[in-house]
C-alpha cells in the first residue's frame, strides 16, 4: 500500500543519518565509561563533565532521533523510558540532593553530537538560567 511504501522510505531516509560517534559507543568500536546498559539505552559518562557528575543517557538506535525535535508518536515509549533511566542512573550516582536533566536540540540549543541523548548533571549546586 501507499503507507506501507511511506514508512519503508521513511525508515530508510532515518538509515541515512550519518553515523555518529554515540553509535561507535554502543557497538563498542570506541571506550567509555558505560554506568548502565539495557536492551534500549545506554548511559555513560561524558567525556567532557560540566558537573562532579556528568553523564548521558541515548537510545542504543537512534532509529530517526538526531534531535528531540525529529520526535514522532512512535517515539513516545523510548523518550519516556530514556527519561526513566535517567532518574534511576542519577539516584545510583548518589544524587538524591538534586540533578539536572537538559537535551540540546539543534543549532540555537547548543547541540554537537546529532545522536538524541539526555545529559544528566549533578553533585554541586547548579545555577539557573543557564548560558
Ligand atoms: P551536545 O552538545 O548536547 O550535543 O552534547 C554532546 C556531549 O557529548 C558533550 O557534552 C560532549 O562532551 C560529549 N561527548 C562527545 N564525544 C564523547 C565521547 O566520545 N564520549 C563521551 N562523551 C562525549
Amino acid at each position: 500500500s501507499g503507507e506501507e511504501a511511506a514508512a519503508k522510505a521513511a525508515a530508510h531516509l532515518a538509515d541515512q543519518d550519518p553515523p555518529t560517534i554515540f553509535d561507535k559507543i554502543v557497538a563498542k568500536q570506541i571506550p567509555a565509561t558505560i554506568i548502565y546498559e539495557d536492551d534500549q539505552a545506554l548511559a555513560f559518562r561524558d567525556i567532557s563533565p560540566q558537573a562532579p557528575v556528568h553523564f548521558l543517557v541515548i537510545p542504543k538506535n537512534r532509529s530517526g532521533l538526531t534531535r528531540l525535535s525529529k520526535a514522532t508518536e512512535e517515539h513516545k515509549a523510548l523518550l519516556g523510558h530514556l527519561l526513566f533511566v535517567a532518574q534511576k542512573v542519577a539516584m545510583a550516582e548518589n544524587l538524591g540532593e538534586g540533578f539536572r536533566v537538559t537535551i540540546n536540540d539543534g543549532p540555537n540549543g547548543c547541540q554537537s553530537v546529532y545522536h538524541l541523548h539526555l545529559h544528566v548533571m549533578g553533585g554541586r549546586q547548579l545555577t539557573w538560567p543557564p548560558g
